[in-house]
């Protein structure tokens, strides 16, 4: 893909006049020709599992009809820790879920790829959407969430979502999290909104643009200070348990550390291990954290879980498509929001900045590829104009778009001189494992939360609700769980559910040396000695009491 020379652009973009674009005719034939989702053939139909003739793409395909890392055998001689909660996934839902399950008096324990706060979550930036403005309303965050994601959602999570929003961002204020006011506001004052992407309302609350970051900073002192909370760091999730009628009654840990297994029999477990960016579909570069490598996903198929919208990804439009090390890293939609320009390489802008992301996503891929966007060092993307933004509005950079700073400097850019290159990088995962308004799965036992869940946004994402997802389902999925939980773990607890699995995948002539989940991408380069342990190479006892665990 060539496009037009950077310096060339540069002084066309000087020289424009910034005038507004022309309306966009037919949607559905922009995203047809150029959203990723409809590249023609990346997607191929699954052959075993809940959602055999489902279609998605060819790497996910590949990951959901893996087969399990482990034998019945490597359970042997593990410990067995008991709890009643076990919740895996250390990012927002994880914490939202395992602190309202020990308010609801459950026994917790809470499980992590890395570190607690090693996530997703803890790199939003835009905010959360609530309606609390007084010209806005619960249905028309339901009526702009449904509208935004083609039609397809759940309206009953949606309603569920939108209802909940208000208490959700109360939760979070009386744990400790700040939120931006209003121009002059006090303390006690109104919240300052913003308007997301495809919304009628000013809707979205934030702290400066790292609204994640002041997120998890709440929920992991929360967590961490739960002294009904064990929390178990660096202890990947490698196979779900299952008893002989299939339900999920616990989990098979890694641990990173002491290399070696623990199993975990649990009432119920709830998964809220995010999404799947780091698989790189096709083929594009990512703003997802190392841990995004869809294990929930793979492992909730597995023992029978069904999924939905398999074929729906977003790729946010503003990732970084200049300089390469920094390739796919994300500029919020605040830059957008707050009034920032997209412009090709004739300075001309060409979209409605504000439109849904798929379709912002898709008329930038248009631009690239009909020879408009903008070439430097080989990379080929439009330009995100923050310093008129930063001429119309003085301050908003220094005031709004911190992050949006550092990463700037990080790709060597001064952004209040020069305009950033953008490209769209791939965000999150539209659909996952399907949910009821608790965070219950078609498996008993087994709960799912946050990105991993599907049906909340349809077949598009609004900015802003991924993060009311997590504190509104994460909590009713600890409610719930906490609620329904035996105190007795199931007599029977194994694999039982592979030897199905493993019949499946041979009778459809599906490969069985190929294993999954993958917990990191192959490039990471984590010396962690995971990869070698986990075919029984290097394993030592387990040594309980260093998980505090008697
Ligand atoms: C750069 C960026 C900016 C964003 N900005 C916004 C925004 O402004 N507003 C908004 O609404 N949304 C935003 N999103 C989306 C939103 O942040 C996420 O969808 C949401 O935070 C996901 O939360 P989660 O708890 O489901 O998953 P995560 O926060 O990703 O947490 C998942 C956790 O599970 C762990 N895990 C994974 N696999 C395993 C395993 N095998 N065993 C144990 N643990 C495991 C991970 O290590 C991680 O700790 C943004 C996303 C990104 C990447």
């Amino acid at each position: 893909m060539t496009g037009i020379d950077h310096r060339l652009a540069l002084e066309r973009l000087l020289a424009s006049d910034h005038a507004a674009p022309n309306p966009i005719d037919d949607v559905e034939a922009l995203l047809k020709a150029h959203h990723p989702d409809y590249r023609e053939g990346s997607l191929v139909s699954l052959a075993v599992g809940a959602n055999r003739g489902s279609e998605c793409p060819t790497a996910l395909a590949a990951r959901l009809q893996s087969n399990a890392r482990i034998e019945d055998a490597d359970l042997a001689g593990a410990p067995v820790v008991d709890t009643e909660v076990l919740i895996i996934g250390g990012g927002g839902a994880g914490c939202a879920a395992a602190l309202t399950a020990a308010e609801a008096g459950g026994r917790v324990i809470l499980a992590t790829k890395l570190r607690i706060g090693d996530s997703n979550t803890v790199m939003a930036e835009g905010g959360i959407q609530a309606a609390v403005g007084e010209d806005d309303s619960i249905q028309r965050h339901f009526e702009d969430t449904l509208r935004a994601g083609h039609g397809c959602a759940d309206r009953r999570l949606v309603a569920c979502l939108a209802s909940s929003a208000p208490d959700s961002i109360r939760w979070l204020i009386d744990r400790g999290m700040r939120f931006d006011l209003a121009e002059g506001g006090a303390i006690g004052g109104k919240l300052l909104r913003k308007k997301p992407g495809g919304a009628t309302r000013a809707r979205i609350l934030s702290f400066k643009d790292y609204t994640g970051l002041e997120m998890m900073r709440v929920l992991r002192e929360a967590v961490e200070l739960d002294e009904r909370i064990r929390l178990w760091n660096r202890c990947p999730l490698v196979e779900l348990l299952s008893d002989e009628a299939g339900h999920c009654v616990g989990a098979v840990l890694y641990d990173l550390a002491l290399h070696s297994f623990v199993l975990v029999r649990a009432s119920r477990v709830i998964l809220a291990t995010g999404g799947v960016g780091r698989l790189h579909l096709n083929d594009f570069p990512t703003s997802n954290h190392y841990g995004a490598t869809a294990d929930g996903l793979v492992l909730a198929y597995r023992i029978g879980a069904a999924l939905r919208e398999l074929d729906s990804f977003q790729y946010h439009p503003t990732g970084v498509a200049w300089p390469s090390f920094r390739l796919g890293g994300l500029i919020s939609e605040a830059a957008r929001s707050a009034g920032a320009h997209l412009l090709n390489g004739l300075g001309e802008r060409f979209v409605d900045e504000l439109a849904a992301r798929d379709v912002v996503s898709a008329a930038i891929l248009r631009e690239c590829a009909e020879g408009r966007g903008i070439e430097r060092e080989g990379m080929v993307g439009v330009f995100l104009d923050i310093p008129e933004l930063e001429r119309r509005q003085p301050g908003t950079l220094a005031q709004r778009l911190v992050s949006l700073g550092h990463l700037a400097r990080q790709c060597g850019i001064d952004p209040s001189r020069e305009p950033m290159m953008v490209r769209p990088t791939l965000h999150y995962q539209n659909g996952g494992v399907v949910i009821d308004e608790n965070g219950t799965t078609s498996v008993p036992g087994l709960y799912c939360t946050g990105e991993l869940s599907g049906g909340i946004h349809g077949r598009n994402r609004m900015m802003g609700n991924a993060l009311q997802e997590i504190i509104t389902f994460g909590r009713r999925a600890g409610l719930h769980a906490a609620r329904s939980a035996s105190r007795h773990p199931a007599p029977k607890v194994g694999l039982f559910h592979l030897h199905g699995w493993r019949r499946q995948l041979v009778a459809a002539g599906m490969p069985l040396d190929r294993f999954g989940p993958d917990l990191f991408p192959s490039y990471a380069n984590f010396d962690f000695g995971h990869e070698l342990a986990l075919r029984g190479g290097k394993r030592t006892m387990y040594a309980p009491r260093a998980r505090g665990v008697e």
